[in-house]
């Protein structure tokens, strides 16, 4: 199974995308905490991406492409993944279907984590205390939501167009969500 979530931040990328990796038994593979990672350990890559993460701007593609494209060559030995956090833009995304078009990988779904902005902010605010300084700091979070819109939801027309697109109303309880998205997963397969 090869999935990608695509959601505002605060839309439960990250909580959605662990579900899904362990019931379809894939690795879940979240850009943003890769880049944590790297930044938590001081890596050359972590000082180069540190003050975007810390903004709420989005790392240059180059750098992001780097990371997240080892993670996906690995986790293609479990027979998929869960992609979070990535593609983001068009040009990520545009990269990305090249590439697995290719290789005739490309995701079977793109899932779209649907809540309004009200709500994202609402559950960034509970999360501050989880170690997360762009969580703490509302400049960035606003920065977040801006470049969510800007970059991110012109996304839902490129997976539209592909026929891949699972819209679903995230602002249900976690387990809601869940079962929204296996079920739309059901549908699908029965096309
Ligand atoms: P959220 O969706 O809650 O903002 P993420 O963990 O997905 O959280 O991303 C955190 C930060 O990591 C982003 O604000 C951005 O700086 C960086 N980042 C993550 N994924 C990408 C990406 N695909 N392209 C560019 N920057 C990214």
């Amino acid at each position: 199974m090869r999935l990608v979530l695509l959601g505002a931040p605060g839309s439960g990328k990250g909580t959605q995308g662990g579900v899904l990796a362990a019931h379809f038994g894939v690795p879940h593979v979240s850009s943003g905490e890769l880049l944590r990672d790297h930044v938590a350990t001081d890596t050359e890559l972590g000082r180069q991406v540190r003050a975007y993460l810390e903004r709420g701007d989005l790392v240059p593609d180059e750098l992001v492409l780097d990371v997240v494209g080892d993670a996906i060559v690995a986790a293609s030995q479990y027979g998929g993944y869960v992609l979070d956090g990535f593609p983001r833009t068009l040009a990520q995304a545009q990269r990305a279907f090249d590439r697995a078009a290719r290789a005739g990988e490309t995701a079977d779904a793109v899932i779209y984590l649907d809540v309004p902005d009200d709500v994202a902010r609402a559950r960034l605010g509970l999360r501050e205390e989880a170690d997360r300084t762009d969580d703490a700091d509302e400049s960035a979070v606003e920065r977040r939501l801006e470049v969510f819109h800007a970059e991110t939801l012109p996304l839902l027309s490129f997976y539209g167009e592909r026929g891949v697109l699972v819209p679903i109303d995230a602002v249900q309880p976690q387990a809601a969500v869940t079962a929204a998205i296996l079920e739309s997963l059901e549908a699908l397969d029965t096309r």
